[in-house]
């Protein structure tokens, strides 16, 4: 069957390899396609698995009246945890010494960027329950507890076992583990940043985002902007699984009981961002300097490689 897009349904689908959007023949892409065939002939051993789950011998199915990619594979169960707790030390945390480290929190260029987006929009007056999704050191629930006091209620969903004593210190509640869970109740607040690209099935995270968002209340989403110059160019994909742009982002929401506030592409243009990304040993102090304020502005930036997202809950 040929597919069609998981958004818009449409069948103009591209197929294009997985970190190697521009098809080119080198040592990592044969390394992977041989590995490919050792696996496919039942050679592989669970750490080749493991290396070729995020592999240019798959494709990113590309939707070309939306813009959505998917990654085309599926996974077995606990693959993608198992590889998820290797990557990113889940278990790590932060050092005791750093916890009360506010310019820790302050310092840093997305949430700043992130803060100046969605603060204006939050509950000028009463008490209100935020969720921050796939948090680690939740420095928003730290920046909302810092301007908010006790108006604001903080919970997060996170995997890593390393964040549970921090998270008891700044006085942040932890709501689960795992995300879609449980969490018998709604938030007038949902944060995630960096995370929705990564969930293995959209819909049913899609659901459940609608779900525990109270009617009126917002959903915060903060992606990588996956727009044509991102498919034209040879940006790395892994370990992302889902693409947006801003209109297949908007609809995804759209059909999940969400209308739009505001979606923003900012920072640094694609074009611009691929030479960056593909120097990121050699970038001088200055280079860093300015895509942090790049990152930290709200200014609007077409072609920018962030989509950064406000959606209201329709009753
Ligand atoms: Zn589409």
């Amino acid at each position: 069957m040929e597919p069609s897009c998981g958004i818009c349904k449409s069948g103009n689908i591209e197929r294009v390899p997985y970190d190697n959007h521009e098809r080119k023949l080198n040592l990592y892409v044969v390394k992977h396609h041989v590995g490919a065939w050792l696996a496919g002939a039942g050679l592989g051993t669970g750490w080749l698995k493991q290396r070729l789950l995020f592999t240019p011998s798959k494709n990113i199915l590309h939707c070309l009246a939306c813009g959505y990619g998917r990654y085309e594979r599926t996974f077995e169960e606990g693959e993608l945890e198992c590889y998820y707790r290797r990557r990113y030390s889940l278990a790590g945390g932060l050092p005791k010494e750093a916890w009360d480290d506010f310019d820790y929190v302050v310092g840093h260029a997305k949430t700043q960027g992130q803060w100046a987006f969605v603060s204006r929009h939050l509950p000028v007056s009463g008490g209100f329950k935020m969720l921050d999704i796939g948090a680690a050191a939740s420095r928003m629930s730290r920046l909302a507890k810092d301007h908010f006091g006790g108006r604001v209620e903080c919970s997060v969903i996170e995997p890593g076992d390393g964040w549970l004593e921090y998270y008891r210190h700044h006085g942040i509640e932890l709501a689960g583990r795992f995300f879609p869970s449980d969490l018998g109740g709604e938030y007038d607040y949902v944060h995630t940043s960096h995370w929705l690209e990564h969930v293995e099935h959209l819909e049913p995270v899609l659901h459940a985002l609608r779900k525990s968002t109270a009617a009126g209340g917002l959903c915060f989403i903060e992606v990588p902007n996956c727009d044509a110059t991102y498919f034209s160019r040879s940006f790395p994909d892994s370990p992302h699984i889902h693409f947006f742009t801003s209109a297949s982002l908007t609809a995804a929401m759209r059909q999940h009981g969400f209308e739009a506030v505001q979606v923003t592409e900012c920072a640094m243009v694609n074009s611009e961002y691929h030479g960056y990304r593909c120097r990121t040993a050699l970038l001088t102090a200055e280079e860093q300097r300015t895509a942090e304020i790049l990152e930290a502005s709200v200014e609007q930036v077409r072609g920018g490689n962030l989509l950064r997202a406000l959606f209201r809950a329709i009753a």
